[in-house]
């Protein structure tokens, strides 16, 4: 593993978590839709888990480019849910086999025009897509990952299980958006609590399994369990640049990390 908690090499994969989301929302100005995006590398196939959103369109067209990738060069995408935030990306990646919960696409079609964070004419077009995977509790949706249904989220959230042959790595998305979900067995966006309830005591089931298994939560960095308690890997960056000043050159970079890990950050500097 590399230190920033972003690079791991087990097995037959590389596990190139691209960009660690972000556990917070905006005070002011509605939803920052800063999510994880990770990449997996096995043999001849790359797969992207979630794509993330408008926000991070060009983010991640240059972390691909930094690793000589282009979004050809993608042949799977896993998308944990169908919320702006982690899906609206996948035209990018239209020539990939695009793979969401058969029961999670079903819904967002259901869903009122205007009312929610799905993307309602993404998930259309994505039905009638000819590379469209609609996947069931259980089906392996790319060499060694395996679907969990988990909902309560949304109702055909899915969790990826990566068996690596030497530990699993856990993507929750946002069945688990962060630490304080996964300790609470709670939610803050949630439609059924029982539901959420359910489905995080599921993930602490396979997150425990086995020793070293790998949590990726949909909003916050990867962590893995260590005598019964979640330890981060790698080092959170967060912030944000404003023009305050004048001149269009002088910005302002505001942290958004925590003061523990700030100067916790300083300190190592
Ligand atoms: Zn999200």
């Amino acid at each position: 593993m590399d230190q920033d908690g972003k690079v791991f090499r087990i097995g037959d994969y590389e596990i190139d978590i691209i960009v660690h989301g972000f556990p917070g929302k905006s005070v002011c100005h509605g939803s920052l839709g800063f999510s994880t995006i990770a990449l997996i590398s096995h043999k001849d196939r790359i797969a992207l888990v979630d794509v993330g959103s408008f926000g991070q369109r060009s983010l991640l067209q240059e972390q691909l480019a930094e690793r000589g990738l282009k979004p050809n060069d993608i042949t799977d995408v896993l998308l944990t849910h169908s919320h702006y935030d982690h899906s609206v990306n996948w035209p990018l990646f239209r020539h990939a086999r695009i793979a969401i919960g058969g029961a999670e696409l079903d819904w967002s079609l259901q869903q009122p025009w205007g009312e929610t964070v799905v993307p309602e004419f993404y998930m259309q077009e994505l039905a009638k897509w000819p590379t469209l995977q609609k996947v069931g509790d259980g089906d392996e949706v790319f060499p060694g990952i395996t679907a969990h249904m988990s909902p309560g989220h949304t109702p055909g959230s899915l969790v990826f299980v990566l068996d690596t042959g030497e530990g699993d790595m856990i993507f929750t998305g946002d069945a688990c958006k962060n630490r304080a979900e996964l300790l609470s067995r709670a939610a803050d966006m949630t439609y059924d609590a029982a539901a959420t309830q359910a489905t995080i005591e599921g993930i602490w089931a396979l997150w425990s399994a086995r020793p070293g298994n790998i949590l990726v939560p949909g909003h916050d960095l990867p962590m893995v369990l260590e005598d019964g308690v979640p330890r981060y890997l790698g080092t959170r960056e967060a912030a944000i640049r404003a023009w305050y000043a004048e001149d269009l050159n002088q910005t302002t970079i505001i942290s958004l990390l925590p003061d523990n890990e700030a100067v916790a950050r300083s300190a190592a500097e």
